[in-house]
């Protein structure tokens, strides 16, 4: 599932695309494109292409002026392809270049930036601008960190991935984050001392620098491998815990993560 690394690869490969004036909208699936996109978009120019958590924005406009400007998820397998290229390997989604899979193309004269989605989980819409989404957990600063999870309830892994607290963690991450620190993910997070949220934080930049550098989410040292029932902690041997927190599938380590 694409997290806050793998937006942030789409966007790098975005890049390639600000300058160009859009010709035409193509391949768009009424399921993930909204309707009022194609008139935002066409006879414009991209003018930047930003990320806050998982969300990539585009600008668009004339001149340098921003008239209009697009938001795009990639739900739980949406891949951004450039120019025939796509950042992130096919291989890590299961998913397909199949043009069955498109579901969202804006034409350039010249190339195109489209959307493939095998989950249909993608959507296209006008720019919310980030409306109910917490800072951006790449840039966000302890000293909001530490605000954004003060006086909340729940499961400190339920938290870290609602995106109306801090936006970019998911699944993967959020149980590297939490292994790295020896927190057990089911714990109250209204029970975090001080130093166990600054821990947080500090790991959490850690966590996504390391893993940019080698490639993505699926690349911590809790990575796939070690995601599958009967698994062993890579830092003290114990048989790992699997588990269902904030509604999503959970490994952890009943020794070390307390
Ligand atoms: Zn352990």
């Amino acid at each position: 599932m694409p997290e806050v690394l793998e937006v942030e690869s789409f966007r790098r490969a975005a890049e390639a695309v600000v300058g160009r004036r859009v010709k035409a909208v193509t391949h768009a699936d009424p399921l993930v494109v909204d309707a009022s996109v194609a008139d935002l978009v066409v006879d414009r120019r991209i003018l930047a292409a930003r990320r806050h958590g998982k969300v990539l924005t585009l600008d668009l406009g004339a001149n340098r002026r921003v008239e209009a400007a697009i938001d795009l998820h990639f739900g739980m397998a949406g891949r951004i392809v450039v120019d025939g290229r796509s950042p992130i390997d096919e291989l890590v989604y299961a998913a397909s270049d199949d043009d069955r899979w498109l579901r969202f193309g804006l034409l350039f004269g010249r190339g195109r930036l489209v959307i493939s989605d095998p989950r249909r989980f993608a959507r296209v819409t006008p720019s919310r601008d980030g409306a109910g989404l917490g800072p951006d957990v790449w840039s966000v600063d302890r000293r909001t960190f530490r605000a954004r999870l003060n006086g909340r309830r729940g499961p400190v892994k339920a938290t870290l991935l609602d995106q109306s607290v801090v936006a970019g963690l998911g699944n993967m991450l959020v149980d590297e984050i939490l292994w790295r620190v020896g927190i057990d993910p089911r714990r109250s997070v209204s029970t975090l001392t001080p130093e166990e949220v600054a821990e947080i934080h500090a790991t959490t930049k850690r966590v996504l620098e390391q893993l940019d550098r080698r490639g993505g989410s699926h690349a911590g040292d809790l990575s796939v491998e070690h995601r599958r029932r009967g698994e062993f902690c890579p830092r003290d041997g114990a048989e790992l815990s699997r588990g269902t927190v904030g509604g999503r599938t959970t490994f952890w380590c009943p020794r070390h993560q307390g």
